[in-house]
């Protein structure tokens, strides 16, 4: 069984974990957002990405859903001491992924190989790929004037309301190395139940990604990211009202036009109409069970569609 997932940070990382955990993790590929791609202290960081490694290695602080477990802030603090850059929360064990990146990247390494070679290191089984190796950034219009992703997500904790999202790069971007290939081969393509304005947006928005699942021959399935029409946590229910009109299923739905057969619901989400064909089960994967269950409908649904 070949899947290949679009994926973000936390919704992202846990579809990936509960299909990892389904299937042989060799059939599996994750597509993740660079969207949120940023430069902190002269180093690149790839949020997402790392989340999805952290995750799926069991290297992931769970309670705060990004971070490595056992984290420490030493070289946080001095660089606070010393008056630099501190809102961007990089911990001690993080730095050395970024270090390793960032030196990788300024030596003309793709950023998909060095991704590959981390993941490999740290004992990652399915293929991680970013959607793209070119530059692609994430801007969001607000009231407070346009901003670059971070800004608003992290140093500003997304309070400003979004009026649009744009992605710097991402008309002129290529799949990266790997990605058309692995949509290709697949048996099924899933997107997980992340951002679908700032986490699926960005990698949809290379024009490669889109017409691949535009043209797929294969079923392609999304978790809705809302459970009773509220996020899991983050903006996604908030962007969804004020850019989609709603916060049911249909306006997840809305996002994918064209690029998905069916889409997984919550119970809590069953009576509102979704515009597609849905399968109903409880979304939430904060355990085993939890993940079992909707890879299962994911799978289930591609099964059934096919
Ligand atoms: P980020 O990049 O870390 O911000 O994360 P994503 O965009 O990948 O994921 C954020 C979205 O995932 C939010 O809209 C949540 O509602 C959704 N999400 C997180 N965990 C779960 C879950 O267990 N089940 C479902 N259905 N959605 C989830
Ligand atoms: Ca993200």
């Amino acid at each position: 069984m070949r899947v290949v997932v679009l994926a973000g940070g936390l919704g992202g990382s846990r579809l990936a974990r509960a299909l990892a955990e389904s299937i042989d993790p060799a059939g599996l590929t994750i597509v993740g957002n660079v969207g949120d791609d940023v430069e902190i202290l002269g180093l690149h960081v790839s949020p997402d990405l790392d989340t999805i490694l952290y995750t799926l290695t069991g290297r992931l602080d769970e309670t705060k859903g990004w971070g490595r477990a056992g984290e420490t802030w030493n070289a946080l603090e001095t660089v606070a001491e010393l008056g630099g850059e501190s809102w961007f929360r990089l911990g001690d064990l993080d730095l050395g992924v970024h270090l390793v990146r960032t030196e990788a990247l300024r030596r003309g390494e793709p950023l998909s190989a060095v991704t590959d070679r981390i993941a490999r290191a740290f004992g990652l089984e399915p293929a991680l790929l970013p959607a793209t190796d070119e530059r692609v950034r994430t801007w969001l219009a607000t009231p407070a004037g346009e901003l670059p992703f971070q800004e608003w997500f992290v140093a500003r904790r997304h309070r400003d309301e979004v009026d649009g999202v744009r992605f710097e790069g991402a008309e002129a971007a290529r799949p990266a190395p790997g990605v058309l290939e692995a949509l290709e081969a697949a048996d099924l393509i899933a997107i997980a139940p992340s951002n679908p304005f700032v986490s699926i947006g960005p990698i949809l928005a290379v024009a490669g990604i889109r017409e691949a699942l535009e043209r797929r021959t294969v079923p392609a399935v999304a978790v809705s990211p809302l459970i009773g029409g509220e996020a899991v946590r983050g903006p996604a229910a908030r962007m969804l009202a004020r850019l989609g009109g709603g916060t049911g299923p249909e306006q997840v739905t809305d996002r994918y036009k064209g690029l998905i057969d069916a889409l997984v619901i919550d119970e809590a989400d069953a009576d509102e109409a979704a515009g597609i064909r849905t399968i109903v089960t409880r979304t939430l994967m904060e355990d085993a069970e939890g993940r079992q269950r909707v890879a299962e409908a994911v799978l289930e649904s591609a099964a059934a569609l096919r």
